[in-house]
C-alpha cells in the first residue's frame, strides 16, 4: 500500500493524494504554510484583535456576554474558559449540548469545573426524537454519528449566541483536528475564520457541508451570518499534557482512568469501532499525522499509539453495542 514518506499517511486516507516523490497534499500544504501556522507571536497577536473587536461588539450590541464556548465538561472546553476568563477578561457563557452519551466522569468534570470557573453555564436538550433520526441516518449513511453531536453543539451555539447577541463563539478544536485534511487556506484556522455555521463546518466536513444542505436534510440558519467563530487551539500551542497539568493545579481537574482520552463519551469505543469498520483505522489517525508534520511525534510513536487504538476497539462488547443502538433507536 502506497503511504506518504513524511507523515505516514496511506492511500486509503480520506482526500489523499500523492505528488511524484511520494509526499501527501496534507504534507505540501503544511510545509508551504509552515511559518504562518507556527509563528506564536503574530498568532497571539491575531486572538487578541479578534478578542478585541468581540468585546467592542458586545458593548455595542449591549450583549450581556462577550463569547460563547462550548463546553463539554472535557480538558480542552475547560482549559479555554479559563483562559478567556482570567487571561483574556471576557465575559464567557458557557454552553453544553446534553447529548444522552455523558458519563459519570463527564457530569462529574463539569459539576466541579462550574463551582471553580464562575462563569454562567446553560445545558441544552433538543427533541429527542429528531436527535434519534439524525444519529440513526448518519450512523446507517456514513457509519458516524460524532457529526451529529458535531453539528447540533454547533447549530445551538449559534441560535443562542444569535438571540443574545453574542459576536464571537470559541471551540476548542485541537489544531489536529483543524488541519487534519487542510489542502488549502480557504475557511481554514489560523487563515481565516468564519462567520457562519455553514462555513465553519467545513473546516470539519469539506464540502460535505454543502450536499447535506442540498439534500435538505441539515438546516444551516442561513440569516445568522455576523459571528466569528473562533477555534482557541490555533493560536496557542499547548500541549495535552500541558493542558492536564494546568487543569489539576488550577481546578483540581481529574484525569480519565482508562484506554482513551474521550471518558466523558461513554459511546466513544463505538465511535471508533464504526471508524476502523468503514476506513480501516483509529479515529485520530489524522490528527496524530499532524503531530508528526509538527515535529512532535515521529511515525513510530503514532503507528504504536494507533495500534494500541486498534487492539482497544476493533471489537466492542454485545452490551456496549445494545445500549448504543437503544440510545439512536427512532
Ligand atoms: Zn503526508
Amino acid at each position: 500500500m502506497k503511504k506518504c514518506v513524511k507523515c505516514g499517511l496511506d492511500e486509503n486516507y480520506t482526500g489523499i493524494t500523492f505528488d511524484d516523490k511520494d509526499v501527501c497534499n496534507y504534507c505540501n500544504f503544511y510545509e508551504k504554510h509552515k511559518v504562518e501556522i507556527n509563528d506564536e507571536k503574530s498568532l497571539e497577536l491575531k486572538f487578541q484583535e479578534k478578542i478585541k473587536r468581540a468585546k467592542e461588539l458586545a458593548s455595542k450590541n449591549g450583549a450581556k456576554y462577550d463569547c460563547l464556548v462550548g463546553f463539554s465538561g472535557g480538558k480542552d472546553s475547560t482549559y479555554i474558559i479559563y483562559q478567556l476568563k482570567n487571561i483574556y477578561n471576557m465575559r464567557v457563557l458557557a454552553f453544553t449540548f446534553n447529548n444522552g452519551f455523558s458519563t459519570q466522569y463527564g457530569k462529574d468534570n463539569i459539576e466541579n469545573a462550574l463551582s471553580k470557573l464562575n462563569v454562567d453555564h446553560i445545558t441544552f436538550s433538543m427533541d429527542d426524537l429528531k436527535l434519534r433520526k439524525q444519529y440513526s441516518m448518519c450512523v446507517k449513511m456514513m457509519k458516524n454519528f460524532c457529526s451529529v453531536c458535531f453539528h447540533n453543539m454547533h447549530y445551538y451555539s449559534y441560535l443562542f449566541a444569535y438571540q443574545n447577541k453574542i459576536p464571537m463563539i470559541v471551540n476548542g478544536r485541537t489544531i489536529g483536528q483543524i488541519l487534519q485534511c487542510a489542502e488549502d487556506t480557504d475557511r481554514i484556522e489560523p487563515f481565516e475564520t468564519s462567520m457562519n455555521l455553514k462555513d465553519f463546518e467545513h473546516q470539519m466536513f469539506k464540502g460535505l457541508e454543502e450536499r447535506t444542505e442540498k439534500s435538505g436534510k441539515i438546516e444551516y440558519l442561513k440569516e445568522i451570518d455576523h459571528i466569528e467563530a473562533v477555534s482557541y487551539f490555533a493560536y496557542h500551542k499547548v500541549s495535552e499534557e500541558e493542558t492536564m497539568k494546568f487543569l489539576e493545579e488550577k481546578i483540581g481537574w481529574k484525569r480519565p482512568k482508562g484506554v482513551s482520552g474521550h471518558a466523558d463519551c461513554w459511546a466513544h469505543a463505538m465511535a471508533e469501532y464504526l471508524s476502523i469498520q468503514k476506513h480501516g483505522h483509529p479515529i485520530r489517525k489524522g490528527e496524530l499525522a499532524v503531530l508528526i508534520r509538527q515535529g512532535d511525534m515521529t511515525i513510530e510513536e503514532a503507528e504504536k499509539i494507533l495500534e494500541k487504538d486498534r487492539e482497544n476497539f476493533q471489537e466492542v462488547s454485545m452490551e456496549t453495542k445494545e445500549k448504543f443502538y437503544n440510545r439512536i433507536q427512532v
